[in-house]
């Protein structure tokens, strides 16, 4: 029989969960600060608690989304909810940092529940799709026992470690390198206009350019994880053909009055390597300046 589920926000992503949890047919129950955002959940079927503390006496587990964990903080830890946590499976899908899965984990365990600290690798209209990634770590059994809900939310889910956080810094880790990529399009889409190209053009390309793209991406991964930073017959671009190209930019920034903060950040760290000697050395050679 399907677990009773308690989904509590129903912002864009608590939406989308609970969207996707009535389709699969759990009993599923949503509570939101702003009781309104729950009246199209209801009219799919879900159960509207009138209170946290309600939600959660109502559910076998309980999945948390809401902005951030001051706001997850602010629901459960008041008098009632915790006597109602005991015995229950707690998915806490609100982003945070490892520091705080790891003091959150404490604490509901402390209170008698089983605790599961997830990181959706995804945008809302990817929740239930076969490829669809989230990332756990915490209580095995709670992982092991809501297996079948835990991956209707995505059929991509993983299991990715004991140790408190992980999920979290995995999270981090994924987001940091999407960052590099959407500011780098910010840029890009800059560069673009001042020279008379439109975005259309930029995008049409962006397709054929990404195979390059996700190849250097892997190959840089995998260097810096053997720590082979040295040129060899296998570097795609070494550091000098790279800083070559690099200074395009720079002065494309400067000839269009472009903003260029990002690109002299860069630029500070191609010379840092630089001034060193390493012309010849692979891209992979400034990973140690990062740590
Ligand atoms: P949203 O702004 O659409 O929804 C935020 C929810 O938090 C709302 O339900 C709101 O009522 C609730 N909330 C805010 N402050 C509150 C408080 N003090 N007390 C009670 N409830 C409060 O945001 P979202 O996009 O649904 O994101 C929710 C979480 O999911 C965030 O932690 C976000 O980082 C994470 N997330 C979102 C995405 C995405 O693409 N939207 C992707 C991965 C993870």
């Amino acid at each position: 029989m399907a677990s009773n589920v308690c989904v509590l926000g129903a912002g864009r992503m608590g939406s989308s969960i609970a969207r996707t949890l009535l389709d699969r047919g759990y009993p599923t129950w949503v509570w939101n600060r702003t009781v309104a955002k729950c009246d199209p959940l209801a009219a799919l079927g879900a159960k509207v608690a009138p209170s946290v503390e309600d939600g959660i006496r109502a559910a076998d587990v309980v999945i948390i989304n809401v902005l951030d964990y001051a706001a997850s903080d602010a629901l459960l830890k008041r008098d009632g909810i915790a006597s109602a946590l005991a015995g229950k499976a707690v998915v806490q899908l609100t982003s945070g940092s490892p520091r705080l899965a790891r003091e959150e984990a404490r604490w509901v365990e402390a209170h008698g529940a089983g605790y599961l600290d997830g990181a959706i690798m995804a945008t809302p209209d990817f929740i239930g799709k076969p490829e669809t990634a989230l990332l756990y770590w915490g209580s095995r059994d709670v992982y092991k026992k809501h297996k079948p809900l835990l991956f209707a939310l995505g059929g991509g889910t993983s299991y990715v470690g004991e140790l408190p956080g992980q999920a979290s810094a995995l999270d981090t880790a994924l987001l940091t390198q999407m960052w590099g990529g959407l500011f780098g399009a910010l840029q890009g889409m800059a560069v673009a206009e001042a020279e008379g190209l439109d975005l259309a053009t930029f995008r049409s390309h962006l397709s054929g350019f990404k195979p390059v793209v996700d190849a250097a991406l892997l190959d840089l991964v995998d260097r810096t994880n053997a720590r082979r930073f040295a040129g060899d017959d296998a570097t795609l671009a070494s550091l000098g053909a790279h800083y070559s190209a690099f200074q395009h930019l720079l002065e494309a920034c400067e000839e269009r009055g472009l903003d260029a903060a990002m690109p002299r950040a860069m630029d500070m760290i191609f010379r840092q390597a630089l001034s060193l000697g390493r012309m010849e050395d692979d891209f992979a050679s400034l990973a140690p300046l990062f740590r």
